[in-house]
């Protein structure tokens, strides 16, 4: 086997050109799968009852393989070992994260995307993919900022600056805002050549101050963490201002900690609205924050990675009023725009944003080229714009639009369904088409208000744990899917934090008969013993406050 497998090898003319014969495994694979990828993910994600410490084992060995082996063989492990023990993510039942069900033509599209392997960081490997990128990040500035044909005729292709840098997802796009936005505060100035010259300690001494901080809701991405770290702005420096009742930023707490800042001599380098977090789905007052930006001189940041195609939908478009007033918005084409996973923008209100971050070489980028890499922090980057441009042009605004309306319904239904449930409570409402609930019955709720401090603060802890262990055994069983997040919750004491579950309602085929089985399969997992057994701890809690009254 190992012989005939190397004596093929070593023909190399055969692995790049000749393909295995078609009756072999992967040609199976690939058949079944281009002809019905939903029952082959249905056929083949098998394993669901193996832990990850289990799985772990398949993929111990730590040499690279001596020998080759046939691509048939191989894909015969792939079947069985990691095709049969990943996550069925475009389940309709997998109601729990942002990424689910993709279209069916992203799959061939990607093979030709595949195939043609072109590198977006110079036009010398991709040619007409370079415009076509251009022209995908004209279309979403347009939907974002809806400047004038003429705005777009001028930059959709000028080679010094850039309408949008596209990249691998959010935490990129994000990453890319806010280092333009402090390389354009720090741009050369007298006697400076700039912060990308001469580093952020000299560009503090020169602009003779403390440090930089950005300034956001409670509700951020990590990934903004990761950026104020990465740009060494340093993870103190990113200002979580608290929440209102309905999870957006507090404009007085906001104002507040600005002068806090400005007291300890740190400057604001941005301010960074949120449309649609990633836990609850909730949009800030983007109008607020776009006049307190400009009023207090900051960069304004959107991170649109979830909420921005929200913009498609002529009904709920409103939502995000104020985005269009951003310097920067981020989108993530793999969420909303049912892209599969790499495809990220951010797009920039002024083309001129961009050129802060330039960057030329000797080989390529060179001043003045159209190469895409010179203003990306990338750079070797795959031809995602491709599938972008597919999405966009077949599945079209309208499309999009009923996307987002269904999304946005199938959410108010599924929160519906809560309310009307004796076992379950509603915690944030859905704005977008993300929700938080859990499980507290009806018995329970009506009380819980009423106990003193410690005693809610004892039975939210025990809520939590149930929550937590339904999350897990759910998760386990394989057949649906919530996901599980820890927030304050404005019913109940406001420095406290409670687990709920999470709801993201993005997969067209997650109907109204799938939610109830989702809270259904909870339901079941709650008369289970151990999960009894904590319920038990709550009457006994209950009682004895009762006696003791
Ligand atoms: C998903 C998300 C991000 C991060 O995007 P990635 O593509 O995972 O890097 C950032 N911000 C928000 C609001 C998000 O929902």
């Amino acid at each position: 086997m190992t012989e005939a497998a190397l004596a093929n090898l070593k023909n190399l003319y055969r692995i790049f050109t000749v393909p295995e014969a078609p009756d072999s495994t992967l040609g199976r694979v690939d058949q079944a799968i281009s002809q019905d990828v939903a029952t082959f993910l249905q056929k083949h994600i098998v394993a669901l009852e193996r832990s990850l410490e289990d799985i772990e084992k398949d993929f111990s060995a730590c040499s690279v393989p001596e020998d080759p082996t046939f691509v048939s063989d191989y894909t015969e492990f792939l079947k069985n070992k990691l095709v049969a023990q990943s996550v069925h993510t475009a389940a309709p039942g997998f109601v729990g994260h942002m990424t689910s069900a993709l279209p069916y033509f992203m799959l061939p599209l990607s093979r030709i995307m595949t195939a043609l392997n072109q590198n977006l960081v110079k036009v010398e490997t991709s040619k007409a993919f370079t415009p076509l990128e251009r022209q995908v990040l004209a279309m979403m500035h347009n939907l974002i900022y809806r400047e004038s044909e003429d705005f777009y005729r001028t930059w959709i292709h000028d080679s010094r600056h850039a309408l949008g840098a596209f990249c691998s997802g959010g935490t990129i796009a994000n990453t890319t805002a806010l280092w333009a936005a402090r390389n354009q505060l720090f741009k050369p100035q007298g006697g400076f050549r700039g912060i990308a010259e001469e580093g952020l300690f000299k560009a503090y001494q020169y602009l003779q101050c403390q440090g930089l901080a950005v300034l956001v809701s409670r509700r951020a991405h990590y990934s903004l963490k990761k950026a104020t770290d990465v740009l060494g702005l340093g993870r103190d420096n990113l200002i979580l201002v608290d929440t209102d009742d309905d999870n957006r930023i507090d404009m007085e707490k906001l104002k507040t900690a600005y002068l806090g800042l400005v007291k300890n001599n740190i400057r604001p380098l941005a301010l960074v609205g949120i449309a649609g977090t990633t836990e609850t789905g909730h949009v800030d007052p983007l109008e607020a924050m776009a006049d307190f930006a400009a009023e207090i001189g900051c960069h304004f940041h959107v991170d649109a990675a979830w909420g921005g195609p929200t913009l498609f939908s002529t009904t709920h478009r409103a939502l995000l009023s104020g985005i269009e007033r951003a310097d920067s918005v981020t989108v993530d084409a793999h969420k909303q725009l049912y892209v599969p996973m790499g495809a990220g923008m951010v797009l920039f209100k002024d083309p001129k944003t961009l050129s802060a971050i330039e960057h030329h070489a000797n080989y390529i980028l060179r001043l003045g080229s159209k190469d895409l890499g010179s203003h990306t922090l990338e750079g070797s980057r795959p031809g995602m714009a491709m599938l972008v441009h597919a999405g966009l042009s077949i599945i079209g605004r309208k499309g999009y639009e009923l996307l987002i309306d269904l999304g946005i319904e199938r959410a108010r239904q599924f929160a519906e369904l809560i309310n009307a449930h004796p076992n379950f409570e509603l915690i944030t409402r859905p704005e977008l088409n993300i929700l938080t609930y859990r499980f507290n019955p009806e018995w329970l709720q009506s009380r819980l208000p009423r106990l003193v401090p410690e005693q809610q603060l004892r039975v939210n802890q025990l809520l939590d744990q149930i929550v937590l262990e339904v999350q897990k055994r759910q998760r386990e069983a394989g057949k649906t899917f919530v996901s599980r997040t820890r927030l304050r919750a404005s019913k109940y004491a406001q420095d406290e934090q409670i687990t709920v579950f999470r709801s993201v309602l993005a997969n067209p085929l997650s109907d109204e008969k799938i939610l109830s089985a989702v809270l259904e399969e909870q339901c079941a997992i709650v008369r289970e013993t151990e999960v009894q057994r904590l319920l038990d701890q709550i009457r006994i809690l209950l009682k004895s406050t009762e006696n003791s009254l």
